[in-house]
């Protein structure tokens, strides 16, 4: 069997060592458009902060090392077509400029997807920046250096925006942070948690600027100098823009079906619309287990997942993908926060009711001092006619955030409120308290039910 895996980040990695471990006789034929594999933008901001020093480290595989498994990986060569009637792709060549055609039994695709760009004045002027990938994290480690830059503006407040954010900050830079929504991370948090966070960004020379909408890009010699936007003018030395991405699938649109959001559609085995062709990653979309429908959620462990089921499928659909909670963890300076499923602010666009529990407390017993025993909140997002659990948040100073993948085990469970009530949780005070947060939380949403 030969088996083509196009795109080399999260989705395409996994896709090819479920390959390897299912299919070790497969002739597996590995596609990559840039000149480089397996860059992991997760790692992004560790790189440009300095904790990885070598940008060619954040990764997960090397050609060398692949090539030893068998794979032929091919670099610089971009899939720029599928004839499914034939079981061909149309490969181009990047380094000759020559275009051949390859043939596969079957054929994963993985092409992520690409930061969009605001379509305003100016937008072509040089120091516009995006964070995606192996060539704008060199430039922007350049940028998070070079003295002459001292005014950063980053557009969206998003994790990827807040993640700018951040290293530019701790890189001396004078930050300023635009977002049309009136909160940072409105999608992760609710406000007990993002109210926390602005003071946050503000009291590490993060300026906020928020419920406005970028107008214009200014520049001089043909670069840029200051962001408009309908309320005010920020000076830009740089502008890095985190205002979301969009699936790379504009040479699909001819072949196979896609989403009315462009991504390509899949059933729960991913197969596409089209026979012995799969598709994974930020391409595609998901199913979100708090509502059993489809959902965009952009994130590496969905997309490495995926990338392992399209295999288990690749001969016969027996193995549907497991439905994600959507959680993800991020650092905002002193604070580790985590967050999964439903929110408040989202409940409408996910059109679910929602009932909610919020406390906060310390994380380890009152009589640990202080200063070893840091503040957490805590919220859960349950079902109001049942009490079946749709989402959590947590923050604190101390890293608690692994307590979020319990509640998203609970969403994928379908468990209740009453479940986590008085579940089996440890309890040492160097961690936590005798009853754990969740348990808390969930034994207040029982008295809510009542
Ligand atoms: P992509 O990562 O988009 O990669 C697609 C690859 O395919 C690219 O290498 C591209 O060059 C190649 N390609 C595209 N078209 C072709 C073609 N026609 N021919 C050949 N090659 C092609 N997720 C998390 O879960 N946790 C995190 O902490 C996290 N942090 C992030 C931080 C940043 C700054 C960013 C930008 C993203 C982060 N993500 C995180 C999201 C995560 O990186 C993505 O969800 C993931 O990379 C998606 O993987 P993918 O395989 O779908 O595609």
């Amino acid at each position: 069997m030969k088996v083509i895996v196009v795109g080399s980040s999260h989705g395409g990695f996994e896709a090819v060592q479920e390959l390897l471990q299912d299919y070790p006789d497969a002739e597996i034929q590995w596609y990559e458009k840039g000149d480089f594999i397996s860059f992991l933008s997760c790692g992004m901001q560790l790189y440009l902060e300095g904790v990885v020093k070598d940008v060619n480290t954040v990764r997960y595989a090397t050609k060398e090392g692949m090539e030893k498994k068998g794979v032929h990986v091919f670099v610089q060569q971009d899939v720029t077509a599928i004839d499914p009637a034939q079981h061909q792709v149309t490969v181009h060549n990047l380094v000759d400029d020559s275009t051949r055609t390859e043939t596969y039994d079957k054929l994963i695709i993985s092409t992520g997807a690409v930061p969009i760009e605001l379509n305003v004045a100016g937008k072509d002027l040089d120091n516009i920046y995006f964070m995606r990938g192996r060539d704008w994290a060199m430039k922007l480690k350049r940028a998070s250096v070079e003295p002459l830059i001292k005014n950063v503006v980053v557009v969206g407040s998003g994790y990827i925006g807040i993640e700018a954010a951040e290293a530019f900050a701790k890189a001396g830079k004078k930050v300023t942070v635009i977002d049309v929504l009136p909160r940072i991370l409105g999608t992760y948090l609710d406000s007990e948690f993002t109210d926390v966070l602005a003071d946050e960004l503000e009291n590490n020379n993060v300026t906020l600027a928020l419920g406005e909408r970028v107008q214009k890009f200014v520049g001089e010699n043909g670069k840029v100098t200051q962001v408009e936007t309908d309320k005010n003018t920020y000076a830009a030395d740089l502008v890095i823009e985190a205002v979301g991405v969009k699936p790379n699938t504009e040479w699909l649109a001819d072949t196979l079906q896609l989403n009315p959001d462009k991504t390509i559609k899949t059933d729960e085995y991913q197969q596409t619309s089209q026979p012995d062709i799969f598709a994974v990653g930020d391409a595609t979309l998901v199913k979100f287990a708090p509502t059993g429908k489809t959902a965009k959620i952009a994130l590496a462990t969905n997309s490495r997942r995926q990338g392992r089921y399209a295999v288990k499928n690749l001969n016969k659909a027996t193995q549907p993908t497991p439905a994600v909670s959507g959680s993800s963890a991020l650092s905002v300076f002193s604070y580790h926060f985590a967050s999964t499923g439903i929110k408040d602010a989202t409940a409408e666009n996910y059109q679910t009711k929602v009932a909610s529990v919020y406390l906060e407390d310390t994380y380890r017993p009152a009589f640990v001092p202080a200063e070893q025993n840091a503040k957490v909140q805590f919220k859960l997002t349950y079902a109001p006619e049942d009490g079946r659990i749709l989402g959590a948040q947590i923050m604190s100073t101390a890293d608690v955030t692994a307590d979020i993948n319990t509640i998203s085990l609970a969403i994928q469970q379908h468990l209740t409120v009453n479940d986590l009530a008085y579940a089996d949780f440890f309890f040492q005070p160097g961690y936590d308290r005798p009853w754990n947060v969740i348990n808390v939380a969930a034994q207040k949403a029982q008295r809510q039910l009542l």
